[in-house]
């Protein structure tokens, strides 16, 4: 007898092909919640509501009045790599729609059962819902009226893998996480009104606007008003880069890195380089481990920011990021300047 006999390779059945990569976008409700969030901005709606029962376990509903789906579209958009977002290559290096990798539904859908129901028409008595139960999609599109726009339905997340449901923690816990998520939206598009409820009752209700006193009373409602009586609007422009937003004085510091929210391009990210810049401009003014409280928003072109890192998209890399950093720390920096101790000392570069 010699060697073993070698085992044979097979291909895997799709479904459980895509319940493995689910893995990747679906790790919790918040992360269902970001995606159904993400795919209604990106339908350009005006108005988005979240209903949310048992931290989201059992319910994650998101509905939009956005440009709906068509109906010959409507099982296709629960198709694994089907997306209306991009179709070449050149589309990827300029994207500047949230998604792209045509993946979410089809991975939610591979591990919950989803409904989908859209009507891409201006009457109300139009629109159709195509259903997935893990996977097992029922491929038949049936009429059912929705006014113009989206909704989705994802129930009893992981009924199927039992073993990802293991790891959702409590209501709580995984609500607070979806409220994050919810967070991340709301300060990233002021211009759509938002709703979250949980178990019926409303947590947040933010109504539109751009003014800068609506986008305060936002980030009030959101993060607190202690932190804008606490915060120094911000606005500077150097060359194509373009950074606005709230910084928080050093009288308003967290015992945790828990109120940092830095967008680029719309999109909330934590990056490395960036929470460097931030870091050393508040180096000389907080000490003892405290952390600042910011919301803030890098503008570049698109094509110098990489967006396709990670599936969940939390990480870019900048084409120059060496100038990205210096340009976040000389703002902040100069922002934060008669903060310090010596301020008489700094000069107003
Ligand atoms: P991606 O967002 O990367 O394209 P998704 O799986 O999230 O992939 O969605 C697949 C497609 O379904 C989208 O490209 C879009 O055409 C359509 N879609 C999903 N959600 C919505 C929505 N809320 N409104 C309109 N179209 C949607
Ligand atoms: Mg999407």
């Amino acid at each position: 007898d010699s060697a073993a006999v070698a085992p044979s390779i097979h291909v895997l059945d799709p479904r459980l092909a895509n319940q493995i990569s689910a893995g990747e976008v679906v790790e919790r409700p918040a992360a269902v919640a970001k995606e159904l969030m993400e795919n209604a901005i990106d339908a350009a709606a005006r108005r988005i509501e979240v209903e949310v029962e048992q931290g989201g376990a059992r319910l994650i509903k998101v509905r939009d009045d956005g440009t709906g789906i068509a109906e010959g579209d409507m099982a296709r958009a629960l198709s694994r790599h089907a997306t209306s977002k991009i179709e070449t290559l050149d589309d990827l290096e300029g994207v500047s729609s949230l998604g792209f990798r045509g993946e979410a539904l089809a991975s939610i859908s591979a591990v919950s059962r989803l409904s989908l129901t859209s009507n891409a028409l201006d009457d109300p008595r139009d629109g159709f819902r195509v259903v997935a139960e893990g996977r097992s999609m029922e491929a038949r599109v049936t009429p059912a009226p929705h006014p113009r726009g989206t909704s989705v339905e994802v129930r009893d997340l992981f009924f199927n893998t039992p073993a990802r449901r293991k790891f959702l923690r409590t209501e709580k816990t995984e609500f607070a996480h979806l409220e994050e998520a919810f967070r991340r939206q709301a300060l990233s598009r002021y211009d759509v009104a938002w709703t979250l409820r949980h178990n019926r009752k409303t947590v947040h209700q933010l109504p539109p606007g751009d003014s800068a006193a609506a986008r305060e009373r936002r980030i009030a409602s959101l993060l607190g008003k202690t932190f804008i009586e606490h915060a120094r609007h911000i606005e500077r422009q150097v060359g194509d880069l373009r950074l606005s937003g709230w910084v928080g004085l050093p009288t308003h510091s967290r015992a945790q890195a828990d109120q940092q929210y830095f967008f680029v391009n719309g999109r909330v990210v934590r990056d490395r380089l960036v929470a460097h810049a931030v870091r050393q401009a508040y180096r000389d003014v907080l000490y003892g481990g405290r952390h600042p409280v910011f919301v803030l928003y890098l503008d570049v072109d698109p094509d110098v920011v990489d967006v396709n890192v990670h599936p969940t998209k939390h990480e870019v890399r900048f084409r120059d990021g060496r100038k990205v950093h210096d340009f976040l720390f000389s703002s902040l920096h100069h922002c934060l300047a008669d903060t310090r101790p010596d301020a008489v000392a700094e000069p107003s570069a």
